[in-house]
């Protein structure tokens, strides 16, 4: 997984119109997020996980069995003015490994000739992309951040290329399965590995 900003996102031209439709999710996906803010035992928690403090954590996104997080909301613009685009940020070690674990044995190539000759899946992931920006935009204005930098950045690849599993694999665990169609077949694939709904945990409390 790469520690990088640049390297989980992609750029296009997005107009407003084209995020309304996802709207009202995205407003009651930052309702759920700013009901529960971010904790100092979430925040300890997911700096062991990362092994560095995860700035401009806003909530937990994503909750394991045990409820450890899984991911986390990060917010658009972080301490100091940095643009961060990857607004949900996959935390749980054993989901990164089982991620990267995919990605060593090809899965990115299969999933790019997915997208290539499934005009559906194509689609999919699309609208995927659009949710993903209706999401960050939406906590931007709540938050008043500026996504001046990374308005039409969403993360992975999307829209058009599978660059990054985590990223996209984070959005699925966020925002549920039917959202982004290469997360969930990413977790589909490593339910074996890992799992939202069997602990693994091997972070410390
Ligand atoms: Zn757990």
């Amino acid at each position: 997984m790469t520690e990088t900003n640049t390297a989980q996102t992609t750029d296009t031209g997005t107009n407003a119109d084209a995020l309304a439709p996802f709207a009202d999710a995205a407003k009651a996906l930052v309702d759920r997020c700013m009901a529960e803010p971010a904790n100092e035992e979430d925040i300890a928690i997911v700096e062991r996980q990362l092994g560095r403090y995860p700035r401009g954590m806003v909530a937990v996104g994503a909750r394991c069995a045990c409820g450890r997080p899984l991911a986390v909301i990060t917010r658009p613009m972080l301490p100091g003015g940095i643009p961060f685009p990857t607004t949900c940020y996959l935390t749980s070690p054993e989901a990164v490994k089982a991620a990267s674990h995919v990605e060593a044995e090809g899965g990115m190539r299969e999933y790019n000739e997915l997208l290539a000759s499934d005009e559906s899946v194509r689609d999919a992931y699309h609208d995927a992309h659009l949710r993903y920006l209706a999401f960050r935009h939406e906590l931007a204005l709540r938050l008043g951040d500026s996504e001046e930098h990374i308005a039409d950045t969403s993360a992975g690849g999307m829209p058009t290329r599978v660059k990054c599993l985590h990223a996209l694999l984070a959005q699925t665990l966020v925002m549920g399965s039917g959202v982004n169609p290469i997360g969930d077949l990413t977790l589909e694939r490593i339910v074996g590995e890992f799992s939202p709904t069997v602990c693994r945990c091997s972070v410390e409390d």
